[in-house]
């Protein structure tokens, strides 16, 4: 069992264990959970088949049964083809796309339903690229709490399917994700359904969290040199820098924290851009487009902790054009057998660009996270 307090992740405000909040009342940035149980040992990772072998380093209650449908335990596939490739020394592909709904959103909504459930809710509502939607809808399924979707009409269309299959209140819009978030803010206020939005709750991240777990373990317990992940929202990195800094605060592992790169889309690149330029915040990015849905994130809660989690790893921040990406996607299939989505295959061309540079040296060993499966983009 954990305890834990939550804590603004820049004024410090602090509120109780499953306080129910959203943003910070007085700066109106994230709340992060920070222990206060005991570090947890690696000992007591559990023999189970998904994440919750991780229990004692989850905010999990007492004898609490998590919300569960076989999350994580992804597979790390190295391919000497796709190092060739990339013109870097080892790459292992981290295949986020078998995840129940095919994306690596499983892994935070099942952590976010698991503490809404605990708490009694009355309903679940999220705004989304595609992705955390259909995970959000099958993680309420599974808990019987009524869920809402809001999605860009633009969605892919078997990502839509498999939200309306779990029998759940689907909204498409017209617009993006933020535009998705405007709508999902009202509705929670006016139904009393909590809005479990990317960083308004801070457990999407601990779930995430897992990605960083498993690939130390999977690994034995050392780090690569560079870990690169796709990202919209920031979730996904915030989730794995804040495992790489516990599990060394913890004494799971030595080595330091893999430099984190961040791949964007050339048609929304917002932490891109404000890395380049030195800020420690984005500013939105005028009319967002890419045919990566997961990365139309024009104006990213988690901007500030994104940009501050490659500063602090001497990470980097690079996009790609639509036609690298699709010429990406096909080469991690072609060479790999991995079905990729294409943010992972932007994940990729990012990649290659970052070492043609000289931004990153050939000599290193890297992970590419393929967030999700190139099924779900296919109509
Ligand atoms: C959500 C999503 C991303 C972006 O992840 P963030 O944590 O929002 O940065 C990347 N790829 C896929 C497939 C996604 O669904």
């Amino acid at each position: 069992m954990t305890t834990w307090i939550l804590t603004c992740s820049s004024c410090g405000r602090e509120e109780p264990q499953d306080a129910g909040v959203g943003l910070c009342a007085d700066c109106g940035q994230p709340f992060l959970v920070r222990f206060t149980s005991s570090p947890p040992s690696r000992d007591r990772i559990l023999a189970r088949w998904d994440l919750w072998r991780y229990a004692a380093a989850l905010p999990l209650g007492e004898d609490e049964a998590p919300v569960c449908l076989g999350e994580g335990m992804t597979p790390l596939i190295e391919s000497p083809a796709l190092a060739r490739h990339a013109g870097v020394r080892r790459l292992w592909v981290k295949d986020e796309g078998v995840n129940p709904t095919a994306s690596f959103k499983a892994r935070g909504l099942a952590a976010a339903v698991t503490r809404a459930r605990a708490r009694g809710v009355k309903g679940l509502v999220v705004p989304t690229a595609g992705n955390a939607g259909a995970a959000l809808a099958a993680y309420g399924a599974a808990a019987g709490v009524p869920v809402r979707v809001y999605a860009p009409a633009t969605t892919p269309r078997p990502i839509l399917d498999t939200i309306r299959a779990m029998g759940v209140e689907l909204v498409t819009i017209d617009g993006h994700i933020g535009d998705a978030g405007k709508r999902a803010v009202e509705f929670a206020k006016e139904s009393g359904y909590f809005n479990v939005a990317t960083l308004r709750e801070p457990y999407r991240v601990e779930g995430n969290k897992t990605l960083g777990l498993e690939l130390a373990e999977q690994l034995d317990w050392r780090l690569p040199d560079a870990v690169v992940y796709p990202t919209g929202g920031g979730e996904g990195v915030i989730g794995i820098w804040k495992a790489f800094d516990e599990m060394r605060a913890w004494g799971w592992i030595t080595d330091k924290s893999p430099r984190i790169v961040v791949a964007q889309a050339d048609g929304c690149a917002p932490i891109v851009k404000a890395h380049r330029e030195g800020l420690d915040r984005a500013t939105p990015w005028p009319n967002p487009q890419t045919h990566a849905a997961g990365l139309r994130v024009p104006g990213p809660l988690g901007d500030r902790l994104v940009l501050r989690a490659i500063r602090e790893t001497s990470g980097e921040a690079a996009s790609a054009s639509e036609e690298a990406i699709v010429a990406a996607t096909k080469m991690i299939a072609s060479l790999t057998g991995i079905d990729a989505a294409p943010e992972g295959g932007c994940g990729l061309a990012v990649l290659i660009d970052l070492v043609v540079q000289g931004r990153l040296d050939p000599a290193c060993q890297v992970v590419l996270y393929n967030t999700g499966s190139g099924a779900s983009y296919r109509s």
